[in-house]
C-alpha cells in the first residue's frame, strides 16, 4: 500500500480537512456494485477524468468519480476569467450533470492498494461539526452517504477498473516564499482570486492616503513564466488596463506595469521561434516588459528578489513556471515512472507499467500525470483529451468483452496562444501532415473558434462566444466590482 506524502495542493489555497485518525479508523466504507456490473473509478474530474466520464457507458459500467473539485475547469479560458473578459461560470463544468447514474465524491484519494484493488479517499469539504456518533446511528442508515457523519473520516472504495487522471500540480522549484506570496493559475478558484487581487490593487492605490512610489509599487504586475499560461495572462492583464482599468482609472493606468520573466532566453519556447519573435515584438510594442535570462530568487509578501535586478516590489505576482508530479504518483512506487517529470509510464493502450515490466491491464494513466514510454507528448489539454476519447472507447468495448486492441495514437492539431488586442499565435509546424503557422488576427479566430468547439455544454457553448466577441464586454465593459 502506497500513501500520499502530502495532502497540500502546491501554492494553491486548498486546505485539506484535519483528520481525526482515531474516528476515521473506525468509519471505512467499501461502496457495493450492483450486480454484474464492473466498478470503474475515476480519478480526477480534468481534461482527462472528465472526458471519460462524459463518454463512458454509464449503463453498462458502474461508475465513480473522486475528484477534490465538483466541477472540471476549462483552463485554457482561466486567463480570460482571471481578468473579467469571461465569467468565471463559462470555464467549469458540473460534474454533477451525470450523477445519479455515476456516484461522485469530492474528495482526495490518498492512497492507491494494487493488490487489494482498492483506493483509500479522504473529503475535500470542510469537516463537519458533529455530536459524537453512537454505534447505533452508523448502522442504522443505509446510504452510503449518511453511514459515514462528519467528513473528516476516511472512506475506501473497492475498483475493478481505474482511471488515474489527477493531473499535476505547479512547479516552483523550491523558491522560497512563492507558495505563501505568488498566485497561481490552475483552476476557476485561482482565477477568482487574481480577479480580486487586480482590482484591490488598483483600489489600494486609489487612496489620497498614498505616495506615487507606493501607488506604482501596488500597480506593477509581476508574472514568472513566459511559457503559453504566463503570456497569455501577461495579454489578457494588458487588455484590462488599456480598456476598462483606463477609462476608470484614467492616472492609474499610467502608473501600471506588467513583467513578464523568464529564467529561459526567449519566451514561448515551445513555439516555432518565428512566433515566439512575433509575440516579444508585440509585447515590447504594447509596454509589456519582457525579462527573459531573469531568476527570482525569493519572494515576501509584496516583493521579490531577482538576481539580475535586485528587490522588486509588487502588488500581483503570478506564478507560472510548470508542472510538479501530484504527490499521489509521487507516493506510488511499484509502477514505472519518467525519471524527471515522476509521471507515471505508460504503453500505447494507455495501461500502466509494473516495476516488474508488465503491464497492469485494469488500471490506465492518463493526462498529466502520465506519458507513453517511449513516446514523450506535451502536458497538455489536447492530449489529455485524445487520450480520454481513446480510453472511453476501449473501456466501451472492454465492458461488452469485445475487442480493443489498437494503439493510441496522437494528432497535434497544433498550438494556440493569445497575445491581447484581438491577436494570436497558432503553431501547427511540428504537425505530421499540414504544417502551418499563422500569427495576428486569424490566429485570434482560430483560437477563439477552437475554444467554442471544444467547450462542451450547450450553456457554454452559448455564453463563451457571446463574453469572447466581447459582445458584452464591448456593451457594458468588463465587472470591476470587488467582492
Ligand atoms: C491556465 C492554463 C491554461 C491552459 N491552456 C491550455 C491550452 O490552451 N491548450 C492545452 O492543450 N492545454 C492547456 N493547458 C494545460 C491543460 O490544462 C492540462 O494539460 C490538462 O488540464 C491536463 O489534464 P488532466 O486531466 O491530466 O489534469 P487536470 O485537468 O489538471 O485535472 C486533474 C484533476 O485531478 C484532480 N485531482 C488532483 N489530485 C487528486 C487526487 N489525489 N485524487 C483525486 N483527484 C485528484 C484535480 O482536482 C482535477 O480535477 C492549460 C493549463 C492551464 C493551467
Amino acid at each position: 500500500m502506497f500513501k500520499a506524502r502530502s495532502s497540500v495542493v502546491c501554492g494553491r489555497v486548498q486546505p485539506r480537512p484535519t483528520v481525526n485518525r482515531s474516528v476515521a479508523a473506525t468509519r471505512t466504507f467499501t461502496s457495493s456494485a450492483p450486480r454484474n456490473k464492473q466498478r470503474l473509478v475515476i480519478l480526477g474530474s480534468g481534461w482527462g477524468g472528465y472526458e471519460i466520464l462524459r463518454a463512458i457507458d454509464k449503463k453498462r459500467w458502474n461508475v465513480t468519480m473522486v475528484s477534490p473539485t465538483n466541477a472540471f475547469n476549462f483552463t485554457p479560458l482561466l486567463a480570460s476569467c482571471a481578468v473579467g473578459t469571461l465569467e468565471f461560470r463559462c470555464a467549469v463544468e458540473p460534474v454533477r450533470r451525470y450523477s445519479p447514474q455515476v456516484k461522485c465524491y469530492q474528495a482526495w484519494c490518498d492512497t492507491i492498494d494494487f493488490k487489494q484493488k482498492t483506493l483509500r479517499c479522504m473529503p475535500a469539504t470542510p469537516p463537519v461539526e458533529c455530536e459524537r456518533t453512537t454505534s447505533a446511528s452508523l448502522t442504522e442508515t443505509s446510504t452510503t452517504e449518511t453511514q459515514h457523519p462528519g467528513t473528516d473520516t476516511g472512506f475506501t472504495l473497492r475498483y475493478d477498473k481505474l482511471v488515474i487522471a489527477v493531473g499535476a500540480y505547479s512547479q516552483t522549484f523550491n523558491v522560497p516564499g512563492v507558495k505563501e506570496h505568488a498566485h497561481f493559475l490552475k483552476d476557476v478558484r485561482d482565477a477568482r482570486a487574481i480577479r480580486t487581487r487586480i482590482i484591490e490593487c488598483f483600489e489600494q492605490a486609489n487612496q489620497p492616503t498614498l505616495s506615487d512610489i507606493q501607488r506604482r509599487n501596488l500597480l506593477n504586475f509581476c508574472i514568472v513564466g513566459g511559457g503559453p499560461t504566463g503570456v497569455e495572462f501577461s495579454a489578457e492583464l494588458h487588455d484590462l488596463l488599456h480598456a476598462e482599468i483606463e477609462r476608470h482609472y484614467p492616472a492609474l493606468a499610467r502608473m501600471a506595469k506588467i513583467t513578464l520573466y523568464d529564467v529561459a532566453p526567449n519566451i514561448l519556447g515551445n513555439f516555432d521561434k518565428s512566433l515566439g519573435v512575433y509575440a516579444e515584438d508585440k509585447f515590447r510594442r504594447d509596454g509589456i516588459s519582457i525579462k527573459t535570462r531573469h531568476h527570482v530568487e525569493r519572494v515576501e509578501k509584496d516583493r521579490m528578489f531577482v538576481k539580475e535586478q535586485g528587490e522588486v516590489p509588487f502588488g500581483l505576482l503570478v506564478w507560472s513556471t510548470g508542472l510538479a508530479p501530484n504527490p499521489l504518483i509521487q507516493s506510488i512506487d511499484s509502477l514505472e515512472k519518467h525519471e524527471k517529470t515522476q509521471s507515471l509510464f505508460t504503453d500505447q493502450n494507455l495501461n500502466v507499467i509494473r516495476k516488474e515490466g508488465h503491464v497492469d491491464p485494469d488500471i490506465w494513466a492518463i493526462g498529466d500525470a502520465a506519458n507513453i514510454k517511449g513516446q514523450l507528448l506535451p502536458a497538455t489539454a489536447q492530449v489529455a483529451n485524445q487520450k480520454a476519447k481513446y480510453l472511453a472507447q476501449k473501456l466501451n468495448k472492454i465492458v461488452k468483452d469485445q475487442e480493443h486492441t489498437k494503439a493510441f495514437e496522437f494528432h497535434n492539431k497544433g498550438s494556440l496562444a493569445y497575445l491581447g488586442d484581438w491577436k494570436a499565435i497558432y503553431d501547427r509546424s511540428s504537425a505530421e501532415n499540414v504544417k502551418t503557422k499563422e500569427s495576428g488576427r486569424l490566429a485570434w479566430l482560430l483560437w477563439r473558434s477552437a475554444y467554442f468547439t471544444m467547450t462542451l455544454s450547450v450553456r457554454n457553448k452559448i455564453l463563451v462566444p457571446t463574453y469572447c466577441t466581447r459582445f458584452l464586454n464591448w456593451i457594458f465593459g468588463r465587472d470591476l466590482t470587488r467582492f
